[in-house]
């Protein structure tokens, strides 16, 4: 299960209020993107849901229980980093099975679910491997692996394909679609970049300013958008 609810959630930051009061429903096994300029407050979001920030008011639901109160590891969320966040000490294996030695699960059941990313993500010849010696894409694809074995009930990815160049990019766009397709997990994207919403999102969310200027999916947003800047964020004809 993975259904998020925001319910008027704020952030604010010393005086400097970057969210102001937000309302946001994710359904269980959707892809959603949220999109918007540097600056708009999608990292924040995120880290919000993740736990990694407490919100300055409001309310998280995830399967309709109070996160808020929730401590990030038992929230159920995997955050995906950016494939600079490997260890590079560490083999593959040992990088993917980290989160599960901190939680302190039995041997065999780490074995179990690191085999099955492995066989997922395409990584099983390169399990012995350190990050130094993999591809920029094999890394990312470490980097997810972390995430797939602890089973969330969603998964938060944040830009993590912007330090990959664009031709890997293209490809891990679309691996990361087809995970969405095989695991039916929830999924929540942040980007700001157009085309990775449009091609990869089921409902796209466009921030400004810590505001919602528009939910919607990629073909709405871009044949109904509700104003000049949704139209020239999506692209639509004006
Ligand atoms: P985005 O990810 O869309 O680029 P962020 O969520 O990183 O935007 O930032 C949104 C706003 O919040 C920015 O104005 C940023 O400067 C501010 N901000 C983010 N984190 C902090 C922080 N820890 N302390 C103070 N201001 C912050
Ligand atoms: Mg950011």
């Amino acid at each position: 299960m993975g259904r998020i609810t925001l319910d008027k959630i704020t952030k604010s930051f010393g005086d400097v209020q970057v969210i102001p009061p937000l309302d946001l429903t994710i359904e269980d096994g959707e892809f959603v993107v949220f999109v918007g300029p540097s600056g708009c407050g999608k990292s924040t979001l995120l880290r919000l849901i993740a736990g990694l920030e407490d919100v300055s008011s409001g309310e998280i639901r995830i399967d309709g229980k109070n996160a808020t109160e929730t401590p990030p590891a038992k929230r159920g969320l995997a955050m995906v980093f950016q494939s600079y966040a490997l260890y590079p000490h560490m083999s593959v294996r040992k990088n993917i099975a980290f989160p599960l030695r901190m939680a302190g699960m039995d041997q065999k059941e780490q074995d179990r679910r690191i085999d099955n990313a492995a066989k997922v993500l395409n990584l099983s010849d390169y399990l012995d491997r350190r990050p130094g010696q993999l591809s920029g894409g094999q890394r990312q694809r470490v980097a997810i692996g972390r995430a797939i074995v602890r089973e969330p009930a969603a998964f938060l990815f944040d830009e993590p394909l912007s330090n990959l160049d664009a031709a890997l990019r293209v490809g891990m766009r679309l691996e990361i679609s087809e995970l969405h397709n095989r695991l039916e997990t929830t999924m929540i994207y942040v980007t700001h970049d157009q085309v990775e919403a449009m091609t990869m999102a089921d409902k796209i969310v466009v921030l400004r300013a810590g505001l919602i200027e528009q939910v919607g999916s990629p073909l709405d947003l871009y044949k109904h958008p509700r104003n000049l800047f949704v139209a020239g964020f999506i692209g639509s004809p004006t």
